[in-house]
């Protein structure tokens, strides 16, 4: 029977609970659920009111192809409103060999409260001392926890950007490779864990239940179906595969949607020294890996191995958002110092996306200069540190934009905007205004349509039809991660016609509950209402809704487009 496990972080109490008013959910449907019920919207996010879930999709545990993702949910110290962080790695799959649904981290010690480490077993859980590896980079410290635990090691971890409380801070995930490269990036999940004084979490290498579908024999007939669906779409089986999600860069630089020098310019003019295909050239000159998966069971496969001039590897998980961040919008044209500062966010356990914009704000203020990638990777280095300026990095783009006096901050709800300048591609536009989470593309990736012609043609320089887009594909978006897919598996749902009743059907099959189409569309739904919901009682309304003012003003070349919807016109996207 899977189970809630709540961890008291004060009083190093525990408790495993039946799911009870939870059942039927998972993953990201699950953590908006628990965060909008138990904490209190008004409570400060490092405070002891806050809660840590860590979900497993309803698939979670389950042979069905790339849904071994895991959510992180909790009120976000970066935006001050509900966030769900999405991560690969091993954990999410590992949950429901212990019988977990989710593990709930409650309350917080004082200030001055040793870090501990997690180790949770069976029926039991362990607060450890963590002192062998505090104030260690996440690398080191994963393989300090390798030597202990031995190879079977899952774990979720912080580096010094969780443990200094910063606004960027991650978790990062044990991958496949025995790696902490997969990180729940967004919204500064990694300072609530740093708050509650937990530096690692464990699950017992030991424990290893066997998990079977309630009705074997439809599971495994969907899960054929499944697979034939995502090896049948031509940008799962080729273009994320061949390239890594780095294969935009030249599709959104053509489409004029590329954010270039802190959301000036929507090309960039060394567009191909970035691109995903210099990026598949470099690694296989240098023996890496082009294509691997971030967890098992994934047949996409668009992670690859980058290694370093001298063939060692230096980093992996190297995504579009992060090259784009570092190479179009800071102007830094070097791969290979892009891939270093891509492993120093993994190490100090930072949001690249966050991190990245936050650069190329410091930029703008004058404190660094364009383009300078060493200068850039020294910046990095600081955070976590005592060193002021690390501590206004780690921070994020509105802590730099105030401190350095910058006016332009390409950010919603506090939180900056990925790879696609939402002037030219008006679907995800739409997503950066009105999701919950502040400016976030795999919310609702109007992508799809805006540019790449999956699941139909919306044009993404004009208003029409952007609305309707945005919102059916946050819906969508929220019942994915609620089963635990990859988002990526959308590109091949969009595009088939029993893509949508073959999820359904997997549910189904694994769980044992009737689970039609229209109750996947309700999972996702009444995510997204939880989180309105909550975000609203946080304080929140409708002019949170708009983008920055700069983009109302400022024309993008080369389409010249503004962005000219209201707030008013916008609503329509949410649930
Ligand atoms: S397609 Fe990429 S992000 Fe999705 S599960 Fe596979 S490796 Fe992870």
């Amino acid at each position: 029977m899977p189970r809630i496990l709540r961890i008291n972080c004060r009083t190093k109490e525990y408790a495993f609970q039946e799911v009870g008013p939870y059942v039927n959910l998972g993953g990201r449907a699950l953590t908006s659920r628990i965060i909008n019920r138990e904490v209190p919207a008004s409570c400060h996010p490092l405070s002891s009111e806050n809660k840590l879930v860590f979900a497993t999709g309803l698939l979670g545990g389950s042979t069905a192809a790339n849904s071994g993702r895991l959510s992180v949910g909790t009120k976000s110290p970066l935006t001050g409103g509900i966030k769900e962080s999405n991560s690969g790695g091993l954990f999410a799959h590992k949950m429901p060999k212990m019988d977990l649904l989710a593990i709930v981290l409650e309350d917080k010690p004082a200030k001055e409260a040793p870090f501990s480490t997690l180790f949770i077993s069976e029926d039991k859980v362990e607060f450890r001392d963590a002192g062998d590896i505090v104030g260690m980079d996440n690398y080191p410290a994963h393989d300090k926890l390798l030597e202990a635990y031995g190879d079977k090691l899952v774990a979720g971890m912080i580096g010094p950007a969780g443990e200094t409380l910063r606004k960027t801070a991650t978790i990062q995930f044990t991958d496949p490779y025995k790696r902490p490269a997969r990180s729940a990036g967004r919204g500064g999940v990694g300072a609530v864990m740093g708050s509650k004084k937990i530096k690692a979490i464990i699950l017992d290498p030991e424990v290893n239940n066997k998990v079977a579908a309630a009705d074997n024999d439809a599971f495994k007939s969907a899960r054929t179906n499944w697979v034939k669906i995502l090896k049948g779409h031509p940008v799962t089986s080729e273009g994320l595969p061949g390239f890594g999600t780095a294969v935009l860069v030249n599709v959104i630089n053509e489409a004029g949607a590329l954010p270039t020098k802190n959301f000036r310019l929507g090309q960039c003019d060394h567009a191909a020294d970035i691109s995903g295909e210099k990026m598949a050239e470099t690694i296989e000159s240098r023996k890496g890996k082009t294509t691997e998966g971030c967890h098992t069971g994934c047949v996409i496969q668009c992670s690859q191995q980058y290694n370093d001039k001298d063939g060692n590897y230096l980093t992996s998980g190297f995504e579009y958002e992060t090259i784009w961040a570092f190479g179009a919008n800071a102007l830094i044209k070097d791969l290979d110092a892009i891939a270093t500062m891509d492993r120093i966010c993994d190490e100090k356990g930072m949001d690249t996306i966050e991190i990245g914009n936050t650069v190329a704000v410091a930029m703008d203020g004058g404190i660094i200069p364009w383009g300078d990638g060493q200068a850039a990777i020294e910046l990095l280095k600081k955070v976590g540190t005592d060193d002021p300026m690390g501590m206004i990095i780690g921070n994020g783009v509105v802590a730099a934009g105030d401190a350095f006096g910058v006016d332009r901050l390409p950010v919603v709800k506090n939180q900056s905007m990925p790879a696609y300048d939402p002037r030219a591609v008006k679907g995800v536009g739409v997503t950066y205004a009105t999701t919950a989470m502040g400016a976030d593309h795999t919310a609702g990736y109007g992508v799809t349509a805006n540019v790449l012609g999956v699941g139909g043609t919306v044009d993404g320089l004009k208003k029409e039809g952007n609305v309707e887009l945005s919102k059916n594909l946050q819906v969508a978006t929220a019942s994915i991660d609620s089963m635990g897919f990859c988002l990526f598996v959308a590109f091949a749902v969009l595009d088939a016609e029993d893509g949508v009743q073959t999820m359904a059907d997997l549910v189904q099959a694994y769980t044992g509950n009737a689970f039609s189409v229209d109750d996947l569309i309700a999972l996702g739904a009444n995510a997204m209402k939880d989180e309105q919901d909550f975000n609203e009682r946080a304080g929140f309304s409708k002019v949170d809704d708009r983008l920055p003012r700069f983009m109302e003003i400022e024309p993008l070349p080369p389409h010249e487009v503004v962005w000219d919807f209201d707030e008013d016109e916008v609503q329509g996207a949410k649930a």
